[in-house]
């Protein structure tokens, strides 16, 4: 009889990045930068041409298209390989960047 998973016991923590943990913290930093996106548009401040509000909105809508990026990549399986040179990267990396579409070297 094979257990697929056994309850009781956590999963190997080095061998595997699990997409399913990055998808939920991806979730939650896309849903952070809408919020903050919205409010720094809600400032009076920042009605028009203030350049500071613009380039603050338009890096929060960068990352917004980087998260978008990674989830279609935890859809298509891809998730955690470099988009240039298809390696892994490292968790480490994933942890601290989960968007990250690109190894450290290819960066
Ligand atoms: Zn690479």
């Amino acid at each position: 009889m094979t257990t697929i998973f056994a309850a009781t016991e956590a999963p190997s923590p080095s061998t595997t990045t699990a997409p399913e943990r990055f998808e939920v913290l991806l979730e939650s930093q896309r849903d952070d930068c809408l919020r903050r996106r919205e409010s720094a548009l809600a400032e009076p401040i920042a009605s028009n041409l203030d350049p500071v509000a613009m380039s603050r909105t338009a890096t929060l809508l960068h990352v917004i298209a980087e998260i978008d990026d990674a989830l279609a990549r935890i859809a298509a399986g891809t998730y955690g390989l470099c988009v240039h040179c298809g390696g892994a990267i490292p968790e480490e990396r994933l942890e601290f960047r989960p968007f990250a579409p690109s190894c450290v070297t290819c960066r």
